[in-house]
C-alpha cells in the first residue's frame, strides 16, 4: 500500500480548530468530570477582549497564534510523537478523544484476525459472504485516506465517518470492515447475521445505531472491534457502546 505523508498543514491547523468544539464531545457534555470537557469549557471560557477599541484603533487583544501546526483533530502535530496509548479496564481505546502514536501498530492483530476468519468461516457456513474490506492502516493511511475524504465531502461531513489520523481504530490493528461498507448493510441477511452473532466470536460493531453522540460516528454495521468473547458478549448485551460500556460517558 503506498504511504505518503501530506503536508497539509494550514488546511490541517483550520480544520483543526473548526474540530475542537464538534464531534462526540456533545455527547459527553454531562460528565463535568471528562477531561475533554473541561479542555472544551475552557476554550469557551477563554475571555474575551477586554479594552475597549478606540476609534479607528486596534485595541483589540491580539488572538493567540498556535505555537506549531496542528492536526485535524486540533492537538499539536507533535503531540502524537509521545502520546501514550490508552487502556481502560484493560481495554485499548481509540476514539476522537483517545489517540495512538504515529509509530504504533504494524499490522493486525494475530488474535483478532484469527477470530476474524472464524467469524468469516461461521458467514459462509450461514450462506453470507463477510469480506475483509479494511483491516490495520497506519496512521500515515489515515491521514491520506482522511485528507481525501476532506477534499471530497469537506470537514463536517468527513468528521461523521472517518477517523482523523492517529484516532482511527484500524490503527490498532483490532478493528476490521467486513462485508460491505455501506449503510444498507444493516438491512442485508448478512448484516443482519453480522450485528447478532459478531460477539460470538469477539467482535462488538464498534458504531452502533443511536449511538452517534457519543462515539462521534455515524452507524457503521461493517466496523467491528475485537474485545474477546467474554466482553464482547457483555457488551453485546448491555446494548451500550464502548465508551457507555467502561463507564465514559
Ligand atoms: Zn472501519
Amino acid at each position: 500500500m503506498k504511504h505518503s505523508i501530506r503536508k497539509g498543514m494550514l488546511l490541517s491547523a483550520l480544520v483543526g480548530a473548526f474540530l475542537f468544539t464538534s464531534g462526540c464531545t456533545a455527547g459527553m457534555a454531562q460528565q463535568p468530570e471528562h477531561k475533554q470537557i473541561a479542555q472544551q469549557q475552557e476554550v469557551k471560557a477563554a475571555p474575551e477582549p477586554t479594552c475597549t477599541p478606540e476609534v479607528g484603533g486596534k485595541g483589540i487583544a491580539a488572538v493567540e497564534e498556535p505555537e506549531g501546526p496542528l492536526a485535524p483533530s486540533g492537538k499539536s502535530v507533535d503531540y502524537y510523537e509521545t502520546v501514550e496509548p490508552t487502556y481502560v479496564d484493560g481495554v485499548l481505546l481509540v476514539n476522537k478523544e483517545y489517540a495512538l502514536p504515529r509509530d504504533y501498530g504494524d499490522g493486525e492483530d494475530p488474535t483478532a484476525y484469527q477470530a476474524l476468519l472464524k467469524l468469516q468461516r461461521a458467514a459462509r457456513w450461514a450462506g453470507y459472504s463477510m469480506d475483509l474490506m479494511s483491516g490495520y492502516r497506519s496512521f500515515e493511511t489515515q491521514e491520506e485516506l482522511y485528507n481525501d475524504y476532506v477534499a471530497v465531502d469537506g470537514v463536517e461531513k468527513a468528521d461523521t465517518y472517518s477517523a482523523w489520523p492517529g484516532h482511527s481504530e484500524h490503527q490498532t490493528g483490532l478493528a476490521f470492515d467486513v462485508g460491505w461498507v455501506d449503510l444498507q448493510f444493516a438491512d442485508t441477511p448478512a448484516g443482519r447475521w453480522l450485528a447478532n452473532h459478531a460477539h460470538e466470536y469477539g467482535f462488538i460493531i464498534r458504531y452502533p445505531e443511536g449511538k452517534e453522540a457519543i462515539t462521534g460516528y455515524q452507524y457503521e454495521p461493517w466496523h467491528i472491534r475485537y474485545l474477546g468473547v467474554e466482553l464482547a458478549t457483555k457488551v453485546h448485551q448491555s446494548g451500550l457502546c464502548l465508551e457507555e460500556y467502561l463507564g465514559l460517558v
